[in-house]
């Protein structure tokens, strides 16, 4: 959904978005049912936007341990500014922005694109490390077997299995 600055109020309008069929197929996730997002935008002057909402929804990640799918619930704020680009110097704008704390996004057209905002919500609540569980095994590095669902005897994997070796070749021993 695009939405121009010309159709957003200064008293705000609202917007609800229950379906996200672009975002249903990323490279990182995908998003799961039910994906539910509003916002109100409201005009701040001629260069400005200012949205507030709340995005939820549920992702399913891919562990980077295991390799597994697991889902992860998203339930976030939106709190962001739209700025027209103008010949205003960069330093004011940093003043600016430390002075906020809303996130402050640059456009080159008076236009807000809510497919993409939203994208771009969803990619800032990843997780920087993707686990299935904190106590995730992984993934065996000798035969790949997902060490969450079963056990392998890789000796090197396994400190008992080790001793379990050498007990057998004392026992050979003796
Ligand atoms: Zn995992
Ligand atoms: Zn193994």
């Amino acid at each position: 959904m695009r939405i121009a600055f010309s159709e957003i109020s200064l008293s705000g309008n609202s917007y609800e978005v229950h379906r996200f069929d672009s975002l249903v197929s990323q490279q990182d996730f995908s998003v799961k049912e039910p994906f539910s997002a509003h916002c109100t935008l409201k005009r701040k002057g001629d260069n400005k936007v200012e949205m507030q909402g709340r995005l939820q929804t549920r992702l399913s990640l891919t562990c980077d341990r295991c390799l597994g799918s697991y889902d992860v619930d998203v339930d976030t704020e939106l709190l962001i500014l739209f700025e027209m680009e103008s010949t205003e110097s960069w330093q004011v704008k940093e003043l600016e922005r430390t002075l906020s704390d809303l996130d402050s996004i640059i456009l080159d057209e008076p236009v807000v694109d809510l497919d993409d905002v939203l994208r771009q919500q969803l990619y800032l609540s990843l997780p920087l490390k993707m686990l299935c569980s904190q106590q995730c095994k992984g993934l065996c590095a000798q035969c790949g077997i997902n060490r969450n669902l079963a056990e392998c005897n890789c000796a090197n994997e396994h400190p008992l299995g080790s001793f379990a070796a050498l007990a057998q070749l004392k026992k050979k021993v003796s």
